[in-house]
């Protein structure tokens, strides 16, 4: 256990830095984060801050001696970067469970080894490996980078052999993965921590709708059977337990029209789909995190409300800010970013209800009041 006092390293500076870095802060711990922004998010509320490249072997090196453990917000630091650190401070989660998330080929491969099904996929790195993955999958598919992609971006939805040629000429880095389009019933997602004794926990799995690539709403609990979500929960265990996990991994999922589960992604660390546990939990997902990464207690991942989080994006949301903060219910969450870019995360809202009571579209649009989208009903709730 590591004692009240010392220092968690913190790679990334953005808003899960932020949020983990006030959670171990109300443990008694400080936090250091490296980042390329000096008063980023995760920089304005922690102890201590290395300022530099996350593949600067200098700026590792000073980052290490600065700190006691280090821990993840930001996955993509290259594997020299990340066998330096695990030279000079332990690291978890471990850089080969990085190495699997930081790579869609790498991650598709570990979790059909291991028994999770996945969209059918192949590998395109040439012309003929493009004809060849389109036999295989058909069309429509998605073309996606296997590195460094996120929110949507590095991929394209092609329904044509001349889409597909158009998007592999573009998309970089190769090589690329080809995706069959899976007709989901809806997204979910499992957040599980994992201490270095095995011991685990689980948040309920949770229900996610994107808006242009990039999450928008999470609804705790998912709307799914109770069969389903069990499944689910069992299934993100799974995946934890195969990759040996020591402290966060969020996996998200599809659940298939007839009730099957096909894991989209995985990421070691925590997740935007489990910012509600900040308030609908008595431990939340930030604190789990630090605890699992500090080697402290893992207590039941419970939910004592149900929840909707609302991203607030860009600066249309952002311009919401005062009636957000004028409409009772609605908790705020502002990163402190300076600029509002559009598509950029911002902030966030949670809404709380009690548990059992999470209400259909309707209610939950009225909760919203104008974050919800503008007809105030269009939330689907078609559910398997
Ligand atoms: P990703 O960056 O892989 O998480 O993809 C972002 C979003 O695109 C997902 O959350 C889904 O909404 C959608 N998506 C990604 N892959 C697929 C797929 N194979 N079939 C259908 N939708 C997908």
């Amino acid at each position: 256990m590591l004692p009240p006092g010392r220092t968690i390293g913190i790679v990334g500076g953005g808003q899960l830095g932020r949020m983990s870095a006030i959670a171990a802060a109300r443990l008694g711990y400080r936090a250091h984060i490296l980042t390329e922004e000096a008063h980023g998010p995760a920089a304005q509320v922690s102890a201590g801050v290395t300022v530099g490249g996350y593949d600067d072997p200098e700026a590792l090196r000073a980052f290490a001696a600065a700190v006691d453990v280090i821990t993840f917000e930001f996955e993509n630091v290259s594997a020299e970067g990340l066998d330096l650190l695990a030279g000079l401070r332990p690291v978890h989660p471990s850089p080969q469970i990085l190495g699997i998330s930081q790579d869609r080929l790498a991650e598709k491969t570990f979790l059909n080894a291991h028994g999770a099904a996945t969209a059918p996929w192949a590998e395109v790195s040439d012309d003929a490996s493009l004809d060849a993955a389109i036999a295989r999958i058909g069309l429509p598919a998605i073309l996606k980078t296997t590195r460094l992609g996120y929110d949507g971006r590095g991929q394209a939805r092609v329904a044509t052999r001349a889409e597909a040629v158009a998007a592999f000429a573009r998309l970089e880095p190769k090589p690329l993965v080809l995706e069959g389009t899976v007709d989901f019933a809806c997204e979910i997602s499992v957040v599980v921590a994992r201490g270095a004794d095995g011991q685990m926990t689980s948040f309920d799995p949770v229900e996610n709708q994107h808006a242009h690539g990039i999450l928008d709403l999470t609804f705790a609990p998912a709307r799914i059977p109770e069969e389903t979500a069990d499944r689910a929960t069992a299934l993100g265990r799974q995946v934890a337990e195969a990759l040996g996990l020591v402290g966060l991994l969020a996996v998200e999922m599809f659940v298939d029209r007839d009730g099957s589960l096909r894991v989209n992604e995985i990421a070691p660390r925590p997740h935007n789909s489990g910012h509600w546990t900040i308030e609908a939990c008595p431990v939340s997902q930030f604190e789990m995190h630090i605890r699992a990464v500090a080697g402290l207690p893992l207590p039941p991942a419970a939910r004592h409300s149900d929840a909707v989080m609302k991203n607030l994006i860009g600066p249309d949301d952002v311009a919401l800010w005062p009636e957000i903060l004028a409409t009772p219910g609605l908790i705020p969450h502002h990163y402190g970013k300076a600029e509002a870019r559009p598509g950029r995360k911002m902030g966030h809202v949670t809404r709380l209800f009690p548990r059992g009571s999470l209400p259909g579209p309707f209610g939950i649009a009225a909760a919203l009041g104008r974050l919800a989208p503008v007809e105030g009903c269009d939330l689907p709730d078609e559910r398997p």
